[in-house]
C-alpha cells in the first residue's frame, strides 16, 4: 500500500468515529510513523509503506479513534515559538496559555536579569518560552510531579536554556526557597465534579492533577496566591491563569493577600483567562 492510500484509510476510519480533524490527524500520524514531516508525506504520497510501519500507523489511528490526543500520540506540541516534548504525564500546552507568555514578555520588556518562579511547571511551556526569548532571565520551576519535572528538564535542554532553570519537586504550600521578581502559574482550576463533562480527549487522557481544582475549583489557586504573596518581591508581578468564571473571586483573593490588580484578559474564545497583579 502507498502512503496516500494508507492516509485515506486512516482518515475514513477516524471520520467514522466522529473525529472532526480526521484527514489532518491521519497525515500527522503517518508522519510520526515514518519519522518524517508532513511536507514529506504530501510530496511522497506514492511511496510504498512497509508492513511494520503500516501496522504501527493503524495502531496510532486506533488510539486516536478512542480519543487519545494527537499531542500524546506524537509526543509533541507547538507552543509559542517552540516544539515541546509531551507525554501523558503533563497537560497539553493550550493556545490560550500563550496569553500568559505574551503578558510576561510585555511586562518585562525593559527588564534584565529577573528571577521568575513558575508554580506547577508541567511541561515547562510557559517559563521555558520566556527563558528562550530573554537570555539573561533566570527561572525556577516547582511541581508535585517528578515526571513533570523530568519533562521540563528535557524541554529545557532541547531549548538550550537548562543552565538557567532550577527545578524542585514540592507542594506549593511547602516551598519556601528564594524571592522572585515575577511569579507565574497555570494551576489546576476546574471544579472536580465538572471534570467528567470536559471533552473526551481532555477528560479521559489528560492528568487529573493538572486540571482538578477541588470542589469550587479554587483550592489550588488559593494556595498559589498565598504562597506567591510570601515569595514575591515588593512590586513584583504575578501572572495567573484562571477559569472562565473565576475572575471576581480570584480578584478578591488577590486583594486580600496584598496584590493590586493591573489587568484581566480574555482568551481566544473571549473568556476571562488571565489576571496580572502587583505585590504592594
Ligand atoms: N484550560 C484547561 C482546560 O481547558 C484547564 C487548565 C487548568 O486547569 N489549568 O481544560
Amino acid at each position: 500500500m502507498n502512503i496516500s492510500s494508507a492516509i485515506n484509510e486512516g482518515s475514513k476510519f477516524l471520520k467514522s468515529k466522529f473525529i472532526s480533524s480526521s484527514q489532518l490527524d491521519s497525515e500527522i500520524l503517518m508522519a510520526k510513523t515514518i519519522d518524517k514531516d508532513r511536507n514529506y508525506i504530501l510530496l511522497n504520497s506514492n511511496n510504498l509503506i512497509n508492513k511494520d510501519d503500516l501496522s504501527n500507523f493503524y495502531d496510532l489511528i486506533k488510539q486516536r479513534s478512542l480519543g487519545s490526543p494527537i499531542a500524546y500520540l506524537t509526543n509533541s506540541k507547538f507552543f509559542w515559538n517552540s516544539k515541546f516534548y509531551i507525554t501523558e504525564d503533563v497537560l497539553i500546552p493550550r493556545p490560550d496559555t500563550e496569553l500568559i507568555v505574551e503578558n510576561l514578555l510585555r511586562l518585562t520588556k525593559h527588564k534584565n536579569k529577573i528571577n521568575i518562579l513558575d508554580i506547577g511547571i508541567g511541561s515547562g511551556c510557559i517559563i521555558l518560552s520566556v527563558l528562550k526569548e530573554r537570555e539573561d532571565f533566570i527561572g525556577t520551576g516547582i511541581d508535585i510531579s517528578k515526571k513533570c519535572l523530568n519533562i521540563s528538564r528535557i524541554n529545557a535542554i532541547n531549548l538550550n536554556v537548562s543552565s538557567r532553570l532550577k527545578l524542585y519537586k514540592s507542594d506549593v504550600d511547602k516551598f519556601n526557597l528564594g524571592k522572585y521578581d515575577l511569579i507565574v502559574s497555570n494551576p489546576p482550576y476546574i471544579k472536580t465534579h465538572i471534570l467528567k463533562y470536559l471533552e473526551r480527549d481532555v477528560a479521559n487522557f489528560e492528568p487529573r492533577t493538572a486540571l482538578s481544582g477541588g470542589l469550587d475549583g479554587l483550592s489550588e489557586i488559593r494556595k498559589v496566591i498565598k504562597k506567591s504573596s510570601e515569595l514575591i518581591k515588593k512590586n513584583g508581578k504575578f501572572i495567573l491563569e484562571i477559569g472562565y468564571d473565576q475572575k471576581n473571586k480570584v480578584i478578591n483573593l488577590l486583594k486580600k493577600e496584598g496584590f493590586y490588580i493591573n489587568s484581566t484578559q480574555k482568551d481566544l474564545a473571549y473568556n476571562d483567562r488571565c489576571i496580572v497583579s502587583t505585590k504592594i
